[in-house]
């Protein structure tokens, strides 16, 4: 099972040029896609789940040309949106029903045992009759994978899942995540480096519409072996080092910036050579693109 991304573009009306001849041949897994914001992730996403359509190119996902049969595509997708909008003054278990027969399950005993389960799985079985409009922030995301999950989708989508949850809800999260089947596409889609390096095993990193970089996330750290550098600075000369430098990251450690700069060949000045991690691989990628100041 392939999800097969090609020549992929799409500028909106006002000019931006959202995706920018985008090729991915993503297969099952967790698929993280990382970018900063403003990349193209949610375009993207939205254009896979069918929510939108692309001026060029072409999105196939087991057989199915999704540009061309949208409603093929809908009934093997779970999607979890960066924004659900307006809960409503519906209980979690009676949405889920509803939804579950949406999809096509009509025994209304195998529906009920079925949200029960979903409702045990992702921990809201004991506030299952309350509103959703009740729920906590990391209520309302596991209640999103629940809905996602639904009538056992081939291809689940997750936009931007943990921007806005506590480091707790996070890792409940990451929990749940892990836990979706290897027969599954699961897309990924975010700005944060953490929620690739923990869960995925394949990933892209995309910049103003275009892909940068794409391959296992070891793989795409050995590319930035051995031009990883660090030093401590002071904050006056953050800006010199600035001008001078590629800085890809600043940490402020006990009132001095540690610098991590990208550099082939050794910059000298007192820079040590370190062993690079993801965080570092993204921001040398993206650094070339953006400002990362900026970001
Ligand atoms: P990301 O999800 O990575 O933050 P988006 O896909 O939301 O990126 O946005 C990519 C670019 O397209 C941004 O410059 C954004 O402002 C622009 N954009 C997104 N949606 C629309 C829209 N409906 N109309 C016009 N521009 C849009």
């Amino acid at each position: 099972m392939i999800l097969e991304i090609k020549n992929l573009s799409k500028t909106y009306s006002n000019g931006v040029k959202a995706l920018n001849d985008i090729n991915l041949s993503i297969g099952t897994g967790m698929f993280g896609l990382l970018g900063p914001n403003g990349a193209g992730k949610s375009s993207l996403m939205r254009t896979i789940a069918t929510l939108q359509t692309a001026d060029s190119g072409t999105i196939t996902f087991d057989g199915i040309d999704v540009q061309q049969n949208p409603q093929a595509l809908r009934e093997v997708l779970g999607y979890l949106p960066q924004e659900f909008g307006v809960y409503p003054r519906i209980s979690a278990e009676m949405l889920l029903d509803h939804l579950a027969a949406l999809k096509g399950i009509d025994n209304k005993k195998e529906r009920k045992e079925l949200v029960e389960a979903m409702l045990q799985r992702v921990n809201l079985f004991k506030v299952r009759s309350k509103y959703l409009s009740t729920y906590s922030g990391g209520m309302k995301q596991r209640f999103g994978i629940a809905q996602a999950l639904i009538g056992n989708p081939k291809l689940i989508i997750v936009d931007e899942p943990t921007a806005g949850l506590d480091p707790a809800e996070r890792n409940r999260f990451y929990n749940l995540l892990s836990e979706l089947g290897e027969n599954t596409v699961v897309i990924l889609s975010t700005h944060i480096v953490e929620d690739v390096s923990t869960l995925c095993s394949d990933m892209a990193v995309i910049c103003l519409g275009e892909v940068m970089e794409h391959g296992h996330p070891l793989e795409v750290v050995k590319k930035m072996e051995g031009k990883a550098w660090r030093k401590t600075v002071s904050r006056n000369e953050v800006e010199q080092y600035r001008n001078e430098f590629r800085v890809i990251a600043s940490h402020l450690r006990a009132g001095k910036i540690l610098l991590h700069i990208y550099a082939e060949t050794d910059p000298g000045n007192g820079f040590e050579r370190i062993s690079p991690n993801l965080e570092d691989a993204y921001f040398s990628t993206i650094s070339s693109k953006v400002d990362l100041v900026t970001i």
